[in-house]
């Protein structure tokens, strides 16, 4: 089942139309949500984003936060998922083709359930990335659907063997095609600030606070190429990617080419803070 607007329909029921904004300007945001054992995940962290994402695009939602995260625990129900993600976008709806924004638009809400294991293998092992130039625009602190830079970032990394690239802009490191990125030298984790250059990632923040209560030194503040290259550890934060080690950059291992101890001890305590486990 598929939440369309305010109700529960199959996906065949999901009918937009043509004028949406969404699909002429990508002019909408969207939340993933992670789900373990039937349950959201920091729902009131990602609903805070969403909040401001749509203040900042002038997207009025099409309820209150607390209705929208009620609505999307039906969809959890009705779908009887447990182990998984939410994807939910909100367009500014149907207009004629005009870049000004439409007086009488009306939002259009869509949200979907999908099954999806956490991904063990990537998080024990590690994985490879190039660097790539940031070319995203100057308010990547939105989370809208204009994601073909970060689609266009993904494929340049699929189409050399790795997994995913780590962004820069003039050699300064930002994050990745759909994760942030922190690094590890002497013992200090280091990330980029939370600004307009970067997602404000639920992930990031968690494991920043984990850090913190574990004593791990932590200091966000953006660090080069060169940096990342000489880091002790690497690794990445996101819903779906938790905590993931990265193990190699443009094809040098990140110091001795295995997940390093900081990196361990954050994904341990990243553990502790899912439920069911
Ligand atoms: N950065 C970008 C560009 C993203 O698209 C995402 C998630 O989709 C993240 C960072 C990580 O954010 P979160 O931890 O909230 O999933």
């Amino acid at each position: 089942m598929y939440l369309f607007q305010n109700r529960l329909v199959p996906k065949s029921q999901v009918a937009v139309s043509p004028d949406d904004r969404g699909y002429y300007f990508g002019d909408g945001i969207y939340e993933v949500f992670r789900v373990y054992a039937g349950v959201l995940y920091e729902p009131e962290a990602h609903l805070e984003r969403l909040e401001r994402t749509a203040r900042e695009v002038r997207l009025p939602l099409p309820c209150p936060s607390a209705e929208l995260a009620a609505r999307l625990e039906e969809l959890i129900a009705a779908n009887g998922l447990k182990e998984g993600t939410v994807y939910m976008q909100i367009t500014r709806g149907p207009a004629p083709r005009s870049h000004a924004f439409p007086a009488h638009a009306e939002p259009v809400l869509m949200a979907y359930c999908t099954v999806l294991e956490r991904p063990a293998g990537m998080m024990r092992d590690g994985i490879a990335a190039v660097t790539m130039d940031d070319i995203r625009w100057l308010r990547c602190d939105l989370k809208t659907l204009n994601l073909l830079p970060n689609t266009m970032a993904k494929q340049y990394a699929l189409d050399r063997g790795v997994s995913d690239v780590i962004l820069h802009r003039s050699g300064t490191v930002t994050e990745c095609s759909a994760s942030n990125v922190m690094m590890v030298k002497d013992g200090v984790i280091r990330t980029h600030p939370a600004n307009h250059l970067i997602l404000h990632g639920v992930t990031r923040k968690v494991v920043l606070r984990l850090a913190r209560e574990a004593d791990i030194p932590v200091r966000e503040t953006a660090f080069t190429v060169d940096e990342l290259r000489d880091a002790d550890e690497v690794f990445i934060t996101g819903t779906t990617v938790e905590v993931t080690p990265v193990i190699s950059v443009d094809g040098q291992p990140v110091a001795s080419g295995r997940p390093g101890p900081v990196t361990r001890a954050l994904q341990q305590a990243f553990e502790r803070t899912i439920p069911g486990l």
